[in-house]
């Protein structure tokens, strides 16, 4: 079975999205620990982040990098921080989290946001990118 993000990037299942390339997708997190909160994925389904072959390993850290950088030009935050888990979703996607303190890197307090403010904070995002 089609993992949920399989499904996002087939455009079964809709997501608020930031950057495509032909092997990648990233696209705000539903349920973020900050606004601004990104999932990088490769469009290959594969589990866990390390059994990536390396050409998509690294392929993936550079999409990651420039995503980041767009992030850090919209968000205001400290930095932006990465994070790898997949303990919910078995597809592999880096968390993008901008951070302005600890409590925001822990996976604990989420921010709600409205639809707007994910489509608003989703263009602003892929327009700095
Ligand atoms: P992890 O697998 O790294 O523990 O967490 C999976 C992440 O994917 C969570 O932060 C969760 O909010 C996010 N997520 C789960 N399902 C969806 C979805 O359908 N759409 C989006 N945009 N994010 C999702």
């Amino acid at each position: 079975m089609s993992s949920i993000f399989t499904k996002i990037i087939n455009g079964e299942i809709p997501c608020y999205k930031v950057a495509e390339t032909d092997d990648f997708l990233a696209f705000l997190d539903i349920n973020p620990n900050a606004k601004g909160h990104t999932l990088c994925i490769p469009k290959k389904e594969v589990d866990k982040i390390f059994d990536l072959d390396e050409e998509t390993y690294n392929a993936l850290m550079q999409f990651s990098r420039k995503v980041a950088i767009a992030i850090e030009k919209v968000i205001p935050c400290k930095r932006v921080g990465m994070s790898v888990i997949g303990l919910e979703v078995p597809h592999v996607h880096v968390h993008l989290i901008p951070l302005n303190s600890m409590e925001d890197a822990r996976f604990l307090n989420k921010e709600s946001l409205t639809k707007e403010e994910f489509e608003v904070t989703a263009k602003a995002i892929s327009n700095a990118l």
